[in-house]
C-alpha cells in the first residue's frame, strides 16, 4: 500500500516537473497546425482550392473536433495526472488503428504527437523535433492531398495508373512545377508518411524509455524496500540477540561479582583477598566488553541518545584520576592532570558520556604507552554563557603508524598486534569516542607518531551553571580517600528483594549482610505483591525480566492496589541495551539498577532513598 503510493507519488511529481514545457508546447504546436487548416478551409471556402467533399468529411471535421478537444484537454486537464498520458496514449493508438490512412490520421499526429512527446519525455529538443516533423509533413500533406487526393485515396495512388487518372482529370494546379507522378508521389506521398513514421518513432522509443525507466525504477525500488526489510530485520535480530545476550551474561556476572564481593568483605586471608580481587577486575573487564559491543550497537541503530545534565566537572576529573591513577602506577607511568583551576565549576551536558570518552582514551594512553608520562589537558575559553572546554590526552606510548591513523574509528580494529598482542582491548573504544563526540557536536582530533606517543584532543561547548571557580578538584569534590560502602548498620530497615533468580537475592543479601537489614524475598510478581499486602518495606527492588508478570507490570498492579504509595521502588535489570533510565522513570519506579549490581551503586540507592534518620548520606550523595 505504502510501496504503491509513493510511486504514484513519483509519477506524478515526474509529470508535474514536465507540465510547464508540456502546455506550453502543445499550445504553440495546436495553433500552427490548426492555423494551416483553416488556411485550407478559407482557400476553399473562397473557391481558390476546390476540396473533395469527402476530403472535407474525413480529414477536415474530425481534425478539428480533436485539435478541440485537445485544446480543451490542455487547458482542463492536469498532465501531472498520469491518467491523462495513458487515455492520450491510448486515444492515439485507437485513432492510428481505425482511422488507417486517412488524413485524419496526419492531423491526430500532427496534434497528439508533440503532445504525447511533451507529456511522456523531458526533452524540448525531442519536442521541438517532433513538432517540426509534423508540421512538415502536415503541410506536405494537406497540399499535396487537395491538389492530388494524395490523402484522400493515398494507398491506391500507390499504383501509378490511378495517380495518372487524377492527371488526366485535370485536377491539378501543380502540373507546371512537376508532372510526374513519381515525384508527385514522393513528394505529397512518401516524404511526409516518412517524417510522420519518424516522429512516430520518437515517440515510441520516448515512450519506451519512460516506461522501461519507469519499470527499471520501480523494480530498483521494489529492491531497494526488500534490501531495507531485510536489514531492518536482520538489525531487530541482532538487538534483540544482543539484549538477550547482555540478559544472559550479565545475570551469572552478577553472582560471581556478587559472590566475590563477600569473599572480598570478608576473608581475612591476603592471598584469597588478592585472588578475589584478580577475579573482580577480570569480571569488570567483561563487563566493559559487553557494555562496549551495546553501545556500539545502540549507535549504530541510532538510539544512543545523549542525556543532558547539570554536572560538577570536579566529580568527573576526579573519578578519572582515581580510576586511571591505578592503571597507571601498576604500568609504572607518570599520570598529570593539568587543568585550569580557575575555570567554571559546573556545566549542563552528558557528563556520562564526557566521562565514558575520557576514560576511553585515558585508559588506551595508559594501555600503549610502555614508560613515560599520560597526560590530560583542560584549557577553557569563555564564550558567554558558554564556555569552550579543551581536552586533551597526551601520551609518551607506542604511538600510531601514519597510514593506520586513518582507520582507528574502524570497529574492532587493532593495529601492530605483535607489539599488542598482551594488550586487552576490543577495537570498539575509539569508534565509540567518536559517535558520543559526534552527538556532542565535537570531533576528535589525533596526532602520533610512531615510536613516540600520541595525542588525542576535543573540544566541547557546554552551558556554565556554576560559575564559582573549579579550584582543585581533587580536594574540592573530597573523595579520594577510600570510603567504604555500607559502613552503616540499619536494623530497623525493611527491604523486599523480587527476584526469580535465587542467586540474585543471595548476592543482595550477602552485599548486604553487614547492614542487618532485614531483607525479605519473592521470587515472583505475585508473591510480591502478596507481601506487600500484608507488611510495608522501606525499599522495594525489582527485577525487570521475570517470567510470568514481568517488573513493569507488577510495578503498574502495585500502583492500581496503591501499594507502593510510600515505598521508593527501584528496578533492577540485567537487560542492559533496553534499560534506559528515561524508561523505567516513565513507567512509575523511582530509579533503576544494572546488574551485575555494583556495591557502590547500591549504597548510594540505599543512602538516597532510605530516610536519613535509619541511614547515613554520604558527602558526595548529597552534591
Ligand atoms: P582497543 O580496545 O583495542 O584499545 P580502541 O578502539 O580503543 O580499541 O583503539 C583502536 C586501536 O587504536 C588500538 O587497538 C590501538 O592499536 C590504537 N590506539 C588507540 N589509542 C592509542 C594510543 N594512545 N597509542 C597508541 N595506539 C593507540
Amino acid at each position: 500500500m505504502e510501496r504503491e503510493k509513493r510511486k504514484k507519488d513519483d509519477i506524478s511529481l515526474y509529470f508535474e516537473d514536465k507540465e510547464f514545457i508540456a502546455n506550453t508546447y502543445v499550445m504553440k504546436c495546436f495553433t500552427v497546425t490548426m492555423g494551416i487548416y483553416v488556411t485550407a478551409f478559407v482557400l476553399n471556402v473562397l473557391n481558390i482550392f476546390i476540396i473533395d467533399a469527402g476530403v472535407m468529411r474525413q480529414g477536415f471535421f474530425p481534425s478539428l473536433v480533436i485539435y478541440l478537444l485537445t485544446f480543451f484537454m490542455t487547458k482542463t486537464v492536469s498532465l501531472s495526472n498520469p491518467k491523462v498520458k495513458y487515455v492520450l496514449f491510448f486515444s492515439l493508438i485507437l485513432v492510428l488503428t481505425t482511422m488507417g490512412v486517412s488524413i485524419t490520421y496526419h492531423v491526430v499526429l500532427g496534434a497528439l504527437l508533440p503532445f504525447l512527446c511533451a507529456t511522456l519525455y523531458s526533452s524540448r529538443g525531442v519536442m521541438r523535433y517532433v513538432y517540426t516533423l509534423t508540421v512538415l509533413s502536415t503541410i506536405l500533406i494537406v497540399y499535396g492531398g487537395y491538389y492530388y487526393g494524395l490523402c484522400d485515396a493515398n494507398m491506391a495512388l500507390l499504383t501509378t495508373g490511378r495517380m495518372k487518372d487524377y492527371v488526366d482529370n485535370g485536377q491539378f494546379v501543380l502540373t507546371q512545377v512537376n508532372t510526374n507522378p513519381h515525384i508527385s508521389l514522393l513528394l505529397f506521398f512518401v516524404i511526409p508518411r516518412c517524417l510522420i513514421y519518424i516522429a512516430y518513432m520518437e515517440v515510441c522509443s520516448s515512450i519506451f524509455k519512460v516506461v522501461s525507466g519507469s519499470l527499471e525504477k520501480a523494480k530498483l525500488t521494489e529492491e531497494l524496500e526488500k534490501a531495507k526489510t531485510e536489514a531492518e530485520n536482520a538489525n531487530r535480530a541482532k538487538s534483540q540477540f544482543l539484549a538477550k545476550m547482555s540478559h544472559e551474561i550479565r545475570t551469572p556476572l552478577n553472582a560471581v561479582l556478587g559472590m566475590n564481593e563477600m569473599i572480598l568483605q570478608e576473608s581475612e586471608t591476603k592471598n584469597i583477598q588478592e585472588y578475589a580481587s584478580d577475579v573482580k577486575n577480570s569480571s569488570m573487564m567483561l563487563l566493559n566488553i559487553i557494555n562496549d559491543i551495546l553501545d556500539s550497537s545502540k549507535i549504530e541503530s541510532g538510539r544512543m541518545e545523549l542525556v543532558p545534565v547539570d554536572y560538577e566537572l570536579g566529580g568527573i576529573l576526579n573519578d578519572l584520576y582515581n580510576m586511571i591513577a591505578f592503571k597507571a602506577q601498576e604500568r609504572k607511568l607518570e599520570l598529570v592532570f593539568d587543568i585550569d583551576t580557575a575555570m567554571p565549576r559546573g556545566f549542563h551536558g552528558d557528563d556520562k558520556r564526557i566521562r565514558q570518552v575520557l576514560l576511553n582514551l585515558l585508559t588506551n594512553a595508559v594501555k600503549y604507552t610502555n614508560k613515560g608520562t599520560v597526560t590530560l589537558h583542560l584549557s577553557y575559553k569563555a564564550l558567554g554563557e558558554y564556555g569552550a572546554l579543551r581536552f586533551s590526552v597526551i601520551d609518551t606510548g607506542i604511538g600510531i603508524r601514519e597510514e593506520d591513523i586513518g582507520k582507528i574509528y574502524d570497529e574492532f580494529q587493532r593495529f601492530d598486534m605483535s607489539r599488542n598482542r598482551h594488550v586487552e582491548g576490543t577495537g570498539l573504544g575509539m569508534n565509540i569516542a567518536r559517535q558520543f563526540l559526534k552527538l556532542m557536536g565535537s570531533e576528535l582530533k589525533i596526532k602520533s607518531e610512531y615510536g613516540k606517543g600520541s595525542e588525542f584532543s576535543f573540544e566541547l561547548i557546554q552551558k556554565v551553571v556554576n560559575t564559582k571557580p573549579l579550584g582543585d578538584f581533587r580536594r574540592k569534590s573530597g573523595l579520594p580517600e577510600e570510603k567504604k560502602n555500607f559502613d552503616f548498620t540499619a536494623p530497623e530497615v525493611k527491604i523486599l528483594v523480587v527476584d526469580d533468580n535465587r542467586m540474585n537475592i543471595k548476592v543482595f543479601q550477602g552485599i548486604l549482610k553487614h547492614t542487618r537489614m532485614q531483607i525479605s524475598e519473592a521470587i515472583s510478581g505475585m508473591e510480591c505483591l502478596e507481601l506487600l499486602e500484608q507488611q510495608e518495606f522501606d525499599l522495594v527492588f525489582l527485577d525487570h525480566m521475570m517470567p510470568g508478570m514481568d517488573g513493569i507490570e507488577t510495578l503498574h498492579r502495585m500502583q492500581e492496589k496503591k501499594l507502593c504509595e510510600h515505598t521508593p521502588v527501584i528496578m533492577c535489570t540485567a537487560n542492559a541495551i533496553l534499560g534506559d533510565r528515561e524508561k523505567y522513570l516513565a513507567e512509575g519506579c523511582q530509579d533503576f539498577l544494572t546488574k551485575p549490581i555494583m556495591p557502590e551503586q547500591l549504597d548510594k540507592m540505599l543512602r538516597q532513598y532510605l530516610p536519613d534518620k535509619l541511614v547515613p548520606v554520604k558527602e558526595e550523595t548529597r552534591l
